[in-house]
């Protein structure tokens, strides 16, 4: 229930205490792995050129986040942060820069490590030159 999910209730982070089926809707962690992987690999894979279809498309897909989201503190927090820091749909590496700013934000709130946005390729699309993802 969308209720429930905004507010977090049955969330275990504490695998001792209790583990969540798999089968569960998701918790706000779940969803926002989801959301970010999506987010990161369509922005590895947007064109170094758009179309100006392109670019509306995109941004229409990432204004909707803080209207459709489904956490609300987070919709809420994105929002704000993208009043500030306006989507760069210019080309794939420009917005993948401008996400990992975002996500930036996110972890530096949650109190996790800030990610190296000179990475974002090699995490999203190219994985690391040693072939292991190969
Ligand atoms: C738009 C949005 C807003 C959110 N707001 C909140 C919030 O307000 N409160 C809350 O509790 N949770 C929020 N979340 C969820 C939160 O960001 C995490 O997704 C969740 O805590 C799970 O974290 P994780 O450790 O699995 O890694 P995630 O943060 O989900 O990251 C997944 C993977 O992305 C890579 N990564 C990490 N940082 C970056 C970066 N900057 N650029 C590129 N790749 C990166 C890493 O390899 C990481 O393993 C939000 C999610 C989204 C999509």
């Amino acid at each position: 229930m969308m209720a429930a999910f905004a507010s977090g209730k049955g969330f275990q982070s504490d695998p001792d205490v209790y583990t969540r089926p798999a089968n569960c809707p998701p918790d706000v962690e779940q969803l926002g792995s989801a959301t970010w992987t999506f987010l990161h690999t369509t922005a590895a894979y947007y064109p170094e050129r758009p179309t100006p279809l392109q670019r509306a498309n995109m941004l229409n897909l990432l204004h909707s986040l803080p209207v459709l989201y489904p956490c609300s503190h987070c919709a809420s927090h994105l929002g704000q942060d993208m009043k500030h820091n306006p989507p760069d749909v210019s080309g794939r590496i420009g917005l993948s820069r401008w996400l990992c700013e975002r996500h930036n934000e996110v972890n530096e709130k949650l109190g996790k490590d800030s990610f190296d946005c000179a990475k974002t390729d090699e995490r999203w699309k190219d994985g690391p030159s040693d072939g292991s993802c190969d």
